[in-house]
Parts: C-alpha cells; sequence; structure tokens
C-alpha cells in the first residue's frame, strides 16, 4: 500500500447531479462543471459516469482540459471553455469541437476572425469583475456578436452560497437588463444559483462543487473518504515534544502514530490546531505540526493500533476540514494530491 487511498462514489456524484436536475426549472438543462480535473477527483471516470447518466453539457476550463473531455465522451456531448477563445488555442478548439464562451472584446474579435463559423458563447460581467464583457462593451459589440449567432450567453454569480446577499439579486436585474428579449439559451446560475430558485435558473445551470458533495448543496451526497495509512505507531512519555517545532508537549504518557499523508497531499498546515481523523468511530486529535507526508496522531484512548486512519469521510466531509483551516471545501477538494491511490465507486 504505502499511498493513502482516495475513494470516490461516482454513484453519488450521480444522485447529486440528478438532484440538482430535479430542483432546476423546467426546461432548464443541467449541465456539470468538471474544471481542474473534476475538482481533483479525476475528470474522465466523472464525465464517462455523468454522461451515462444523462448529462450532454460539460464545462472545463483549458482547452487541454476540453481535449480530455472529448477523447472520454466522444463527438456528441457539448464542451464549453470557460477561458474562452484564448491565443494559440483556436487549432485546439477546432480540433476538439470546443465551445469558447469568449470573456472578452478581444476574444471576440479573435473568434470571429479566425473561425467564424465555429460555434461559440459569451461570457457578460454582471458584478462579479473577474471574466466577461462589461455593459459598455456588451453594448458596443452586441449587434456583432448576435448576428454571428451565439450558442449561449452566461454570466456567474460572485455571493451564490449566500441566499441573504442583495448581490444576487443586483446581477440577477443586471443580467436580465442586458439579456431580456435576445433569442439566445441563457445560463447564469452555478450550484449556489440553482438553490436559489427558479429566476436563477434560465435555459441551463451549471453546477460544480454540488456534484462533489461540497456547500452549498447541503443535501448532497458525500462523495469522498480519504483513507491514510499509519506507517508507525509508538509509546511516547510525558513531556515528549510531537512534530517539528515541538509545537505539543505530551501531558501524560499517551501513544502516538505516525501516518502517510501531508500538505503535500492537500493536508494543509493550517488545518492545524484543531485536526483530527477517525480510527474506525473514533476520533483521535492530529498532534503538532503537519508535515510535508506525514501527521502525527494521539491513538492513547484506543483499545489497538489502527490499520490506517480516515481523514475525510461522511460524518467528517470537506467542508467540515476545510472550516478547520479557515478555507472552503472547494480548495481541499481540489488540493487533494495525485500522490492518493485514487479507487473508484460506480464507475
Ligand atoms: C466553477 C464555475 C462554475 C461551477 O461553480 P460551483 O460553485 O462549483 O457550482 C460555474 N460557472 C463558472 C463560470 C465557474 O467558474
Amino acid at each position: 500500500m504505502g499511498t493513502g487511498q482516495l475513494f470516490i462514489d461516482l454513484e453519488a456524484v450521480a444522485a447529486n447531479w440528478r438532484a440538482l436536475d430535479r430542483l432546476s426549472a423546467a426546461g432548464c438543462e443541467t449541465a456539470a462543471v468538471v474544471k481542474a480535473d473534476a475538482y481533483g477527483l479525476g475528470v474522465v471516470p466523472v464525465v464517462t459516469r455523468l454522461a451515462a447518466e444523462g448529462a450532454r453539457a460539460f464545462f472545463v476550463a483549458s482547452a487541454a482540459e476540453g481535449i480530455e473531455v472529448r477523447r472520454a465522451l466522444g463527438p456528441e456531448p457539448r464542451i464549453y471553455l470557460l477561458y474562452g477563445h484564448m491565443a494559440g488555442d483556436t487549432e485546439t478548439i477546432a480540433r476538439g469541437d470546443l465551445v469558447p464562451m469568449l470573456v472578452s472584446v478581444d476574444q471576440l474579435l479573435r473568434h470571429l476572425e479566425s473561425m467564424p463559423a465555429r460555434p461559440f458563447g459569451l461570457q457578460l460581467d454582471t458584478g462579479m469583475s473577474r471574466l466577461g464583457l462589461t455593459e459598455a462593451e456588451w453594448a458596443a459589440t452586441r449587434e456583432i456578436a448576435l448576428e454571428a449567432g451565439p450558442a449561449l450567453v452566461m454570466s456567474h454569480l460572485a455571493s451564490a452560497d449566500d441566499p441573504e446577499n442583495p448581490a444576487n439579486a443586483d446581477q440577477l436585474r443586471r443580467f436580465r437588463e442586458m439579456t431580456d428579449g435576445i433569442e439566445v439559451p441563457r445560463s447564469l446560475a452555478a450550484t449556489g444559483g440553482t438553490l436559489l430558485g427558479e429566476a436563477f435558473h434560465f435555459d441551463m445551470c451549471r453546477p460544480g462543487v454540488g456534484l462533489f458533495g461540497g456547500l452549498p448543496f447541503r443535501d448532497a451526497e458525500p462523495v469522498v473518504r480519504l483513507e491514510l495509512p499509519v506507517v508507525a505507531c509508538f509509546d511516547v512519555p510525558a513531556g515528549a515534544r510531537v512534530g517539528y517545532d515541538g509545537t505539543w508537549t505530551a501531558p501524560a504518557p499517551t501513544r502516538i502514530a505516525t501516518v502517510a499523508g501531508g500538505y503535500a497531499d492537500g493536508l494543509f498546515r493550517a488545518l492545524q490546531p484543531g485536526l483530527e481523523v477517525m480510527a474506525g468511530p473514533v476520533a483521535c486529535p492530529v498532534r503538532g505540526r503537519v508535515s510535508m507526508d506525514l501527521l502525527t496522531v494521539d491513538i492513547g484512548h484506543l483499545d489497538a493500533d489502527p490499520p490506517h486512519v480516515t481523514a475525510i469521510d461522511d460524518r467528517r466531509g470537506v467542508d467540515a476540514v476545510a472550516a478547520g483551516a479557515g478555507t472552503i471545501g472547494y480548495e481541499i477538494l481540489t488540493a487533494l494530491g495525485r500522490r492518493y491511490d485514487r479507487r473508484y465507486r460506480g464507475g
């Protein structure tokens, strides 16, 4: 064994996609966002399972990711590029039959010049100031853009994980002002927007993190379990300093399990203090600093040395772990290293 095992439940990914699909308005398509190697879980197994479940539209960030999805799924599904049409990508976009979601006037001109007959979509900035045409740019270019026949017009919500945030209604109003009356399919909602209700759904919802069991989709089925092997166990006396800098000193004699897994595998140093792992049903505190590939775990209260511990499971999901480091489940998921042996269920 030697390395940790990341168990990924593709049945749960499929169930989460179905659940989000049921939540969306009648006539609204549910796509799947699978950028960053499907949030770190492996894009090929994930898209293969979702396509079998009925997903027909996928969003990736880069053209290289798009090619990977195209290879896995064949010619039928639509694959949208969130980075749009970047310089140097023209040939890859054509080869992969990818739909660039253009993010700027420069990209619009590049696309219409270099591949005028190929499908494209447009991103509009409704208040996030990250990607997309501003209101002024849209006003100046919408006639040319609409004449070229975009396949989809979309924008992205900055605060959709907080239903009370007035920015949501404000972005919705701006999106409607910019797009009401055009005869092009529209999309505004990611996971958070899907949960905000039908006014946000338009023609397509594009959830990502909710598929993988992360907040803000509270009802998601858990998708990942991270199991780390125990390398060695030993008794320590009272007063022993544990780990780099001896940030934890044993107040009484106890037993320490040294576990394979550390910050190089996505278990951030910032998770300490407060990180716990599970030995079966029993919580065990991690003591001292997280090392590059090791954790030191207090098992003084266990009856026997465990062969492995779990750092993420159904009871302690990615968001619970993330909270300990002041971050979000997205960051924990995408940081889970490729060094883990990935095991899929339900492929
Ligand atoms: C990442 C992303 C999504 C998916 O967001 P989730 O919050 O993971 O559901 C949707 N749209 C855009 C533009 C994105 O960048």
